[in-house]
């Protein structure tokens, strides 16, 4: 028995010495610390990573960056690769791709602020990882293990969010097969689980909670949550995000947009400035009643 960890669970010595060794906690191991863009992750300090769900044009993203940087966040969100759940693409419902990296590169320039962005297609990592400081792996992609291999090779930092239908178990098999590829700077995204009460307008996921201590505890690699794809709804992200730093969460992750009603993608979940800068002062309130802090200053 591997000490600390909770007897009988699905995960076992075994798969902790030989199935994910390298994403294993042993003991009472410390936590993994490292720096990304400057910004320390697994310390006291809980990373806010905001923006839209896409970049929509060069202005909006602009503002955006703005408005996350002026509240404190510490890496700009949005996607220029998206993975939309329907194929037709019209003025309302688009990707910039390319011209998208772009507009998030002249935000970084604009701000300073480090960018995550999700990368789709092992045919553009390359691209993606040019401009992104963080790569992200979206719920969707998370077994598809080629491109998983070609982001850890490209040896930017890395963030793997949990498929919704995964274990923890099948997680952390994921998040190992970037670490034997290399990456070094890999952190965990909690974004909700699809179980057989949810996928309804009231309720489309699940936010795992719970999920943040289990993969803190057999996992040596920061965990975070992105409440606003789990709730899919504004008024019910600060709630979550809260519980999410009770629960010990690493780093938030958090939808913003200047309009949120006529977001392009996922209209119901972005917050607006005014309630993203609210929230961060209530981030920081809880963050400190647990030992932590989002660096907002209160
Ligand atoms: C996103 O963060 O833009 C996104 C698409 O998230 P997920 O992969 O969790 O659906
Ligand atoms: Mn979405």
């Amino acid at each position: 028995m591997i000490e600390n960890k909770a007897p009988g669970k699905d995960i076992s010595d075994e798969d902790l010495a030989s199935k994910f060794p390298l994403a294993a906690r042993r003991g009472d191991e410390p936590r993994r610390q490292f720096e990304i863009a400057g910004v320390p992750f697994g310390g006291d300090l809980i990373p806010v990573m905001a923006g839209p769900n896409t970049v929509e044009n060069r202005e909006m993203i602009l503002r955006t960056a703005e408005a996350v940087k002026k509240a404190g966040g510490h890496f700009l969100r949005g996607g220029a690769f998206k993975p939309l759940s329907f194929p037709y693409r019209s003025d309302k419902y688009f990707e910039l791709r390319e011209e998208g990296l772009r507009y998030l590169q002249d935000a970084r320039d604009a701000t300073g602020l480090p960018i995550i962005t999700e990368v789709m297609d092992q045919n553009y990592v390359g691209a993606v990882a040019e401009v992104a400081d963080i790569l992200q792996i979206g719920t969707r992609n998370m077994q598809n293990y080629a491109l998983l291999i070609d982001c850890a090779r490209s040896g930017k930092p890395c963030m793997l969010k949990r498929h919704y239908g995964a274990s923890l178990r099948d997680w952390l098999g994921a998040a190992e097969y970037m670490l034997l590829e290399g990456c070094t700077k890999l952190i965990l995204c909690e974004r909700g689980m699809a179980v057989p009460h949810t996928h309804r307008a009231s309720s489309r996921f699940l936010l795992d909670l719970q999920v943040v201590p289990a993969a803190q505890e057999f996992c040596s690699y920061p965990v975070g949550t992105d409440p606003s794809h789990a709730t899919f709804w504004a008024p019910w992200v600060k709630p979550m995000t809260l519980a999410s730093i009770g629960a010990g969460a690493d780093f938030i992750m958090l939808e913003v947009h200047p309009d949120p009603r006529n977001a392009a993608v996922d209209p119901l979940q972005p917050i607006s400035f005014d309630a993203y800068d609210q929230l961060m002062l209530s981030m920081e309130a809880v963050a400190r009643a647990v030992g932590r802090t989002v660096g907002r200053s209160l």
